[in-house]
């Protein structure tokens, strides 16, 4: 069976934390390695992280993996963060830069994240295994394509462990990124980052945001189911299944899922998988 990873994020409401529990509880059904919780930069959002990976540990038994940015936040902030997370026995981090809020003054200690892991790694060795973010359509705030490979490989020559990748629908997008960093001498596994589509709107906000591509067949036939949110559902779990079957057969590691704390996507595309 294939390994499976799948990203969280951090409840902040009741209402929010009641179906965390219930989405825990129907992913737990499929072995995950792990499961991951998001980081929101800086001030009061700093410790929904925390809690939600100690709540996962200890109320459901799965690895429960913490997002780390360091965008924002002091060296102060994130030392005491990696004190607790060992203390409560944390084995690895997902090691990113992060994204500034607007109107957030401060851009904090580090600028990049090559800087957050040769900090983990210089205050506490091998204690954590680190995976990083990758960007097969390349990052949005790279000055080429090139550098954003160099940046990468930079990362992973500070520490890093694997890789997660942002989601994308195209697999040569993939297969590309992960010949050029190997070609670079970089070794590590380069897990693609699945985003299953219940929601199309939704996913095209995102998007615009982060930079990933959707493909033209994909957006055109979204829009012509328009409000037949059942045939956006089934569309979208085919499509999705279909590109993690050519991301499996060409060598992917295992398959990390954006599950946007919703279980029902995610089973549907790992069904179509012959998971169950
Ligand atoms: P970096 O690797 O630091 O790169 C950021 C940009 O800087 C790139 O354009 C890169 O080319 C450039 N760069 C890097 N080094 C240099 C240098 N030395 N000189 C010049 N340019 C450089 N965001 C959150 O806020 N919370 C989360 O929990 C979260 N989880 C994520 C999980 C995954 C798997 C992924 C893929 C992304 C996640 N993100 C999260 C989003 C991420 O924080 C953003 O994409 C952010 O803009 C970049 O983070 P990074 O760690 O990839 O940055």
């Amino acid at each position: 069976m294939t390994a499976l990873s799948f990203e969280f994020y951090p409840p902040k409401t009741d209402e929010q934390r009641a179906q965390l529990d219930r989405t825990t509880a129907r992913l737990k059904a499929y072995d995950p390695e792990y499961v991951s919780c998001t980081f929101g930069a800086g001030g009061s959002t700093l410790s929904y992280t925390s809690e939600t990976v100690r709540h996962l540990k200890q109320h459901h038994g799965v690895e429960a993996v913490p997002h780390l940015s360091c965008v924002g936040g002091t060296q102060q902030e994130i030392r005491e963060l990696l004190k607790l997370y060992r203390a409560i026995g944390v084995k690895r981090i997902i090691a990113l830069r992060g994204d500034m809020p607007s109107g957030m003054g401060f851009p904090g200690e580090m600028r990049y994240a090559s800087e957050l892991i040769a900090f983990i790694r210089a205050e506490h060795g091998d204690a954590f295994r680190i995976e990083v973010g990758a960007y097969p359509e390349t990052h949005p705030q790279a000055e080429d394509a090139l550098a954003d490979l160099r940046h990468f490989k930079a990362k992973i020559d500070a520490g890093a462990n694997a890789a997660i990748t942002q989601y994308f629908y195209n697999p040569d997008a993939y297969f590309h990124f992960v010949d050029a960093v190997r070609k670079l001498g970089v070794e590590v596994p380069i897990i693609p980052g699945i985003m299953p589509i219940a929601n199309f709107s939704q996913l095209r906000r995102f998007s615009e945001q982060c930079g990933a591509e959707i493909p033209r067949w994909i957006a055109r036939r979204m829009q012509a189911y328009g409000d037949d949110a059942e045939s956006v559902k089934s569309f979208g779990a085919d499509v999705v299944a279909g590109l993690c079957e050519r991301l499996l057969a060409g060598g992917a590691p295992s398959l990390h899922f954006y599950t946007l704390n919703l279980a029902r996507p995610t089973t549907a595309v790992l069904q179509r998988l012959g998971h169950r």
